[in-house]
């Protein structure tokens, strides 16, 4: 189930703010928390632009634990390339990067893996794992176009790019009070937690422009410091965006935003180290017989994580409950699910590990679980009129994301706390494939219309369906 796109409806209490925080919404965190460390200030001494990692609640232990625990999922998720001479010629090749690589002393664990996904891509974990898709070897003309992407991706790592995210959108929705850690430097087991919640919903890995930029910009310098001609990585850019003009773009450019003016930015980064060296490395032999090795190599069937979650279904809902306090009303969800709280402080979505999938698109849909969303909404709130018309109008609002949204079961009269409920059933598309059921209560208050959206896919509905009663009974209102 995909929460509507309009900022308007849905959306705005919706669950993609809650997993998938996008770029200007964690912009628009930075103004309140004087992110200004995070900005490129050029630095007087030295000629280059100097670069350190921003406002961080996490340790750098702590981004390798979470990073570690990431890698160990990916290499299970990811079909590998299982080719021993490529995982050691990029690990050979990382390391001489990471030698240049300003990581403020922190020694972390480097890895590199090869992916066999044909996808242009590559994306680093917090701590240091890089992984490489097969599709950016074979896109790359020469050693320094792969060492620049290399050298982007493990800037991310070493400016701490993935728990910066975190840490901007756990102040975004407001819990920094209670997070003492920051601070006190103590390494809460809650935070962790937090953070492996952030790891699944794809957090660690959205990076904002002006992340992008930074690593541009630090990749720049390390392509640099490590002999090789400094603008192979923005010409690899170029060349991606070339290739692909009125296409798909690829997959680099979802999970690495274009930061405005990129090759511009570079360029000027190269014009301050005082241009391209004539000795500057560009290729090798050895980088010529990988890529052919891995061009040989047989294409693997791709494994979404949507289709993943599909053969491993959620372990079923505890029957312990915890309580869950919003802005406007209380409830209790199973303890075994985690909670994914809107920065408006009503909505919320609450999923067991494994109910939130990518969608195939890399946008975060919910499979198993329950959304509550507030949309704006007047009327008296004990006219059963008033009610329905807001309950069909937030639908066709759903409907307009989800086409294939079908109502299974006309609005029938409920309680809820007390107050006038309409609960009616739905039919989908899963994101895990076949159908889906959506059971959805509403009710009116005073803040808007008040959704309770409950999720499963159709054969696994049963199951749920008395723990979504159980958090149903559980809702208080507190106004
Ligand atoms: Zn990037």
């Amino acid at each position: 189930m995909k929460a509507s796109p309009r900022r308007d409806c849905l959306s705005e209490g919706g669950f993609l703010q809650g997993l998938q925080r996008p770029a200007w919404r964690v912009a628009a965190a930075c103004v309140n928390f004087s992110c200004l460390l995070l900005l490129l200030a050029p630095n007087a001494s030295a000629q280059r632009t100097a670069l350190k990692p921003g406002w961080n609640m996490f340790t750098p232990q702590q981004d390798i634990q979470v990073g570690k625990q990431a890698a160990v999922d990916a290499q299970k998720q990811l079909p590998l390339c299982n080719a021993p001479k490529v995982d050691a010629y990029l690990t050979q090749l990382g390391m001489r990067l990471v030698a240049k690589l300003p990581t403020s002393g922190v020694q972390y664990p480097f890895e590199f893996h090869c992916v066999n996904d044909k996808a242009i891509n590559a994306f680093a974990l917090p701590g240091g794992y890089v992984f490489i898709n097969r599709g950016a070897i074979e896109a790359a003309d020469n050693e320094a176009q792969l060492a620049g992407v290399m050298a982007h991706e493990l800037s991310h790592v070493a400016l701490r790019h993935g728990t910066n995210q975190a840490t901007k959108a756990e102040a975004a929705e407001g819990f920094l009070g209670i997070a003492g850690g920051i601070f006190g430097g103590s390494t809460g087991g809650a935070l962790l937690t937090k953070l492996g919640a952030f790891a699944a919903g794809g957090v660690l890995l959205r990076y904002s422009r002006t992340a992008e930029s930074q690593a541009d910009v630090m990749g720049t310098q390390v392509l640099y410091d490590s002999g090789y001609d400094p603008r192979a990585m923005a010409q690899f850019f170029e060349k991606l965006e070339a290739e692909t003009k009125g296409k798909n773009p690829p997959e680099f450019f979802s999970d690495n935003p274009n930061p405005e003016h990129r090759v511009e930015r570079v360029d000027e980064e190269v014009e301050k180290l005082g241009g391209v060296p004539p000795s500057a490395r560009r290729d090798s032999p050895e980088f010529e017989a990988i890529k052919r090795e891995v061009l040989a190599l047989p294409v693997a069937k791709k494994l979404t994580p949507a289709a993943a979650a599909a053969e491993k279904p959620p372990v079923p809902p505890s029957g312990h409950l915890a309580d869950y306090q919003a802005n406007g009303y209380s409830l209790k969800y199973p303890d075994n699910w985690r909670k994914y709280p809107d920065s408006n402080g009503a909505g919320a979505s609450f999923a067991p590990d494994g109910g939130v999938v990518d969608d195939g698109t890399g946008h975060a849909a919910l499979a198993y679980g329950l959304i509550i969303s507030v949309v704006q909404a007047g009327g008296d709130p004990n006219d059963w009129d008033v009610l329905n018309n807001a309950t069909q109008q937030m639908i066709q609002e759903l409907q307009k994301s989800n086409p294939n949204m079908k109502i299974a079961r006309q609005s029938e009269r409920v309680r809820l706390n007390g107050q006038p409920g309409l609960a009616t059933y739905l039919s989908n598309d899963s994101p895990v494939g076949g159908q889906e059921t959506d059971w959805i209560v509403t009710t009116l208050r005073p803040e808007g219309l008040v959704s309770f959206v409950c999720v499963a896919p159709q054969p696994a509905y049963e199951k749920y369906d008395k723990t979504f009663n159980a958090i149903l009974d559980s809702v208080r209102f507190t106004k």
